[in-house]
């Protein structure tokens, strides 16, 4: 289908943000291309990957970019923010410290990015149960405080990640239509 042109009706840019290794590339990789790469992190210099969907009718083009491991240095600049309808906020559910600092990636959304973005948090990693270390219902509490959408994902087996960005994609076409 070369010769049929996609006459694309919105391009939406989301950003991926969260401490290093919770799985933002996976989670990206999952829904942009179906994939999971067990030997990742090529991906610096990687900007952003795309899917086009439907909602509603139109044709959405869904540009998600990846911090391209930015965030070790804490070096995630605003032109990164820029332009963002959306933010999937990302932290590991095995690993506390991922989720404590959520609350800095909130801020640094609400001082770069658009006040209307729309954000989701995600807690990924669901597939590790026995290694949970932060209850669902406290993240759920948290997301209600700070308005926000919640899932918990799985990278590796696919689990919500689809789901988390239609619901994600969907408010944002509800929010610019
Ligand atoms: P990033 O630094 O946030 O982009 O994290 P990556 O996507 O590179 O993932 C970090 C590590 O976690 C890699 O070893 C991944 O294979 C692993 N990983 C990512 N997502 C999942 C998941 O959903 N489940 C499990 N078990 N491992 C994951």
């Amino acid at each position: 289908n070369v010769n049929v042109p996609e006459r694309i009706d919105y391009v939406f840019k989301v950003v991926v943000i969260g401490d290093s290794a919770v799985g933002k590339t996976q989670i990206l990789s999952r829904f942009a291309k179906n994939e999971f790469c067990f030997d990742s992190k090529s991906t610096i210099g990687v900007e952003f990957q795309t899917r086009t969907v439907t909602i509603g009718g139109k044709l959405i083009k869904a540009q998600i970019w990846d911090t391209a491991g930015q965030e070790r240095y804490r070096a995630v600049t605003s032109a990164y923010y820029r332009g963002a309808l959306g933010a999937m906020v990302v932290y590991d559910i095995t690993k506390r410290q991922t989720f404590d600092h959520v609350a800095r990636w909130i801020e640094e959304l609400r001082a770069h990015a658009d006040t209307s973005i729309v954000i989701m948090l995600i807690g990924n990693k669901g597939d590790l149960v026995e290694k949970r270390a932060v209850r669902t219902e406290y993240a759920v509490e948290f997301a209600e405080e700070q308005g926000l959408f919640f899932s918990e994902t799985s990278a590796l087996s696919g689990e919500n990640v689809e789901s988390a960005f239609f619901k994600l994609l969907q408010h944002i076409h509800f929010v610019v239509s």
